[in-house]
């Protein structure tokens, strides 16, 4: 039963299934059943049935409908994190202390949004009308999630969707869909109506590209590779649909010569190996002043060398596998084309130890020697590989920062406030941390420039992203012959 579709779980329909497999042990954790395109109809019914309906609740309705969730989710906590972890391979301390509660705190956060929702104005624009504006939400949003986050991701999409007064379809990754789906069901049990919020876990190529292209949905948000993005926006040229894309990343991490070394050297540490790099706004290029590089290469690498890999439940582990095997090849491809032209001064292996050969694992790995435009530096690896280049002027860090077609996310380190004050102004970026990488809160906007998408999640914006704004304009002289009118014809 892996799909949830109209308020109930349901088995999928095309006949296919696909073992979600915990990649810290190749042990299978469910064998799933994957959606059919019928199922795909079944679900977009739903959500379009459920539509009028929920987007006339009252805002507290739903407010209150999401405050029960959040008290549900907590007392669930243990079981989202076992599963959450089982399915991806993150340690146990991960989702304990930023997967779950991270998701509580956004259960919150949209639960009040929801009684914000408003329009700017009631007022005379023109001394014969009254103009106000209406914030009404869009329709029915398809939505497609990557595996990196399953549950923060299906949160990300659900909750601004549905507080809004949206209905939604969800397609998780299909490698990684239980959490999602454990979501959803847990809405249910809070009271949600049937057809608010669906889950189909299918296939990306067929599933994923009908959920995008389909006429009666009114608005996509995909989250997931720039390359599959692209595609996206294709898809949704044939009814014009409103398009809301969270692509990829190359965080630069900008280490000037007056920066606190060590609290860097921690944050390099900490925000490129987060989720074992499986984050798109993960540092990934350390772009080291030349006076300082040496002792912050030399202190990374110690740093990445002292890591502890191992199955999700120990308790003494820094970091789990890749998500895949699939994943693992690919960051180990990447660091094996990098040898010709780099040098590894860290990791740049699979352990074969015991406890780990089961595992898609791989050793935290540094890069150093790399060219501006080569491969490692350039494209994303999505994995635990930090790149190192040195610069010798400001201008130069802030050029080698924006080399990308990417803009997600960056950070610089800093102790100088006119440094920092021109770093956040010239990196493009769409959050620009000083001292300090990758924290998130409910608060604030999550989203890129450039090929990193637009659109933003979590905060009050991206509850704007699933509301359109109507202008609604009364006539105020009651009167047949409006002035304006002789500007089409005469009046005699
Ligand atoms: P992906 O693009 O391969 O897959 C993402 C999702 O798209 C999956 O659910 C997949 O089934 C689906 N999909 C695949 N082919 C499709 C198609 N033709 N049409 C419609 N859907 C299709 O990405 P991934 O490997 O799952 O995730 C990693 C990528 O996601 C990285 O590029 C990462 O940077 C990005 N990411 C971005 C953010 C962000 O907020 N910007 C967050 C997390 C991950």
């Amino acid at each position: 039963m892996h799909q949830f579709i109209n308020g109930k779980l349901q088995p999928g329909t095309s006949g296919q299934s696909l073992d979600v497999i915990n990649p810290a042990t190749s042990e299978v954790v469910e064998s799933v059943g994957l959606a059919s395109l019928t199922d795909l109809e079944s679900a977009v019914a739903a959500a379009r049935s459920a539509f009028p309906a929920w987007s006339r609740t009252a805002p507290g309705e739903r407010a209150g409908i999401l405050q029960k969730f959040a008290r549900i989710m907590e007392e669930r906590t243990e079981e989202f994190c076992r599963i959450e972890s089982s399915q991806t391979g993150k340690p146990l301390r991960l989702t304990r202390e930023f997967d779950v509660p991270g998701t509580i705190d956004n259960i919150g956060f949209f639960a009040g949004a929801a009684r914000h929702l408003e329009g700017k104005a009631t007022a005379e624009y023109s001394p014969h009308h009254t103009s106000s504006i209406r914030r009404e939400p869009i329709g029915v949003v398809g939505s497609i999630a990557p595996w990196n986050y399953p549950l923060q991701m299906a949160a990300w999409k659900i909750l601004p969707a549905i507080a809004a007064g949206n209905t939604i379809i969800l397609k998780p990754a299909e490698i990684t869909p239980l959490t999602a789906l454990m979501f959803a069901q847990a809405l249910s049990d809070a009271g949600l109506p049937d057809g608010v919020v669906n889950v189909v876990v299918g296939d990306g190529a067929t599933v994923g590209a009908a959920l995008m292209r389909h006429p009666n949905v009114d608005m996509v948000s995909f989250t997931g590779s720039t390359a599959i993005g692209r595609t996206v926006l294709e898809a949704a040229a044939v009814n014009a649909k409103r398009v809301h894309l969270e692509l990829g990343g190359k965080a630069p991490f900008v280490v000037f010569d007056d920066a606190n070394l060590d609290a860097a050297v921690h944050g390099a540490v900490a925000g490129s190996l987060i989720n074992t790099g499986q984050d798109c706004t993960a540092a990934t290029r350390a772009i080291v002043h030349r006076s300082v590089y040496e002792e912050f290469v030399v202190k990374l690498a110690a740093r990445f060398e002292g890591i502890v890999l191992g199955a999700p439940g120990d308790t003494d582990v820094d970091l789990g596998p890749l998500v895949s095997f699939k994943q693992r090849d690919h960051v180990a491809g990447m660091v094996e084309r990098a040898r010709s032209y780099s040098k590894i001064v860290a990791g740049g292996y699979a352990p074969i130890d015991g406890r780990l050969e089961k595992g898609a694992f791989y050793r935290p790995t540094v890069v150093v020697d790399a060219a501006p435009d080569s491969e490692i530096v350039r494209d994303e690896v999505f994995g635990p590989v930090l790149v190192v280049l040195p610069f010798d002027t400001d201008d130069e860090a802030i050029q080698l920062a924006n080399h990308t077609v990417y803009g997600l996310a960056a950070s610089a380190w800093t102790n100088n406030l006119q440094r920092a004050l021109r770093a956040t102004r010239d990196i493009k970026a769409g959050c620009v941390w000083v001292n300090d990488h990758v924290p998130i809160i409910s608060e604030m906007p999550h989203g890129g420039f450039k090929q990193s998408g637009f659109g933003k999640d979590m905060s009050a914006y991206s509850f704007e992203e699933y509301t359109q704004v109507k202008h609604v304009m009364f006539e105020l002289d009651d009167v047949t012959e409006k002035n304006w009118h002789r500007t089409i014809f005469d009046l005699r």
